[in-house]
Formats: structure tokens, sequence, C-alpha cells
């Protein structure tokens, strides 16, 4: 069933959209049916949950974080992924920043754009995210990838494709702003309920979850 969905959403994907196949809640065993299937690329919310699938799962495994990552949990995390998506405040950045400066490292990142409309707390101000790309070499221990964000949470599929919009405006006119900041080219927004709008509207990564794997219980 596994293998089944994954292929489902595969056929669906445009060409160079990375899927991150989120599977938070979901046992290794689940996990290993998407990986035989072909899926290399991981996405968790939580440091326990990910440093303990991390050494049960295969090394190719590509891992991204995607949830709130608190400042004392680095060291749960920075070592075992290859992005961090939700880099979500000033402080979490300037953490990740000098933790992987002291390790010689330097961490993929996204910045979280907090959209007025979500209930969420984090994330930054569109103007926030101009003002810390205006001092990017201020944080030498990462290398800013792109924009991570969510749309509403709701059916009304004109106000999803409206959030996605407002996003990947804001990610096109950064990208053109910073010319010389050549890593600046993701855009991660899209889930299972509204991935295929996204890809629509410019997404370069979807992370996608209950498709795949089914409900989370
Ligand atoms: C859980 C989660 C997803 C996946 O959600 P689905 O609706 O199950 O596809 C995507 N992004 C983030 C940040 C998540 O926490």
């Amino acid at each position: 069933m596994i293998a089944e969905n994954l292929h489902k959403v595969i056929s669906t994907l445009r060409e160079g959209v990375t899927l991150v196949a989120v599977s938070k809640f979901h046992s290794v065993g689940e996990m290993m049916e998407a990986y035989r299937a072909g899926q290399r690329v991981f996405g968790e919310n939580r440091p326990q949950e990910l440093s303990a699938k991390v050494p049960q799962m295969p090394s190719d495994v590509v891992w991204h974080f995607i949830g709130h990552l608190q400042t004392n949990k680095l060291g749960k995390v920075l070592p075992y992924v290859a992005m961090v998506e939700s880099v979500d405040s000033l402080h979490l950045l300037e953490a990740v920043s000098a933790w992987c400066e002291g390790r010689g490292k330097v961490m993929d990142i996204l910045l979280e754009l907090h959209l007025g409309a979500e209930e969420t707390k984090g994330g930054f101000s569109a103007e926030e995210i101009r003002e810390v790309l205006g001092r990017s070499a201020r944080y030498p221990g990462v290398r800013f990838c792109g924009l991570m964000g969510m749309a509403t949470n709701t059916p009304d599929e004109a106000v999803v494709r409206a959030d996605f919009r407002r996003i990947a405006e804001l990610f096109t006119a950064l990208r053109d702003a910073h010319p010389a900041l050549d890593s600046f080219r993701e855009l991660s927004i899209g889930m299972s309920g509204d991935y295929r709008i996204a890809m629509e509207e410019g997404s370069t990564i979807v992370r996608v979850g209950t498709a795949i794997f089914g409900e989370r219980l």
C-alpha cells in the first residue's frame, strides 16, 4: 500500500520537484516500505524521533528536519540532517550557524515564512527575511537555500493558492534581489492536501506524509 501510494504521488510530481516523505509518527518498518520503493528523502519534525530512527534506517537516507527546533536540541538533529527546512526565528538561525561553524560544518537551511493568516506562532515575516538575507554573511554556519511555508489550513482552494502565490512571489523577489546567493533556489510549499496547487505555484520541494503513509495514529 505504501509503495503504491508513493508511486502515485511520484507520478504527479512536476519535473525537478523534490519529494520529502514525511514519516513522523510512522514506524521504521513503514519507512522501509517507502525506501524499498525507491524513496530516499524523509522528513521528521521531532528531534527525539529523528535521532532514534537514523541508526535504524540505511545510511543513504537523506533527512530533512521540518519541525520546531529548540536550541537545546541541536545535537539531536544537526549531525544527521541534510537540511533544516524550519528555521523559524533569529534565535534559532544564530544558534544553528554557531553550532555548525564551531564544528567546521555548513548546514543547508530554509527560512520559514509566517503568513499573517495562520495560527502557528513560529516563522519570520517577509520583512525579517529581507533583513536576514541582507546580512547573510553574518551566518557562516548556514547556507541559505530558500523558503519554507504553509498555506492557511482551509478547504478553500482559492485561499490556499493565494497563500502559495504570495510566498512564491516573495521567494522570486528575494532570489532576484540576491543574485550572488546562488544557493537560494528552493521553495518548500505543499503537503498531502495541497501539493498539486503548490507545484502549480512554483514549489521545488513538497512535504508529503499522509498521502504516502496514511493517517498518523
Ligand atoms: C506533518 C507535516 C507535513 C506533512 O503533512 P501531510 O498532510 O501528512 O502530508 C508537512 N510539513 C510539515 C511541516 C509537517 O509538520
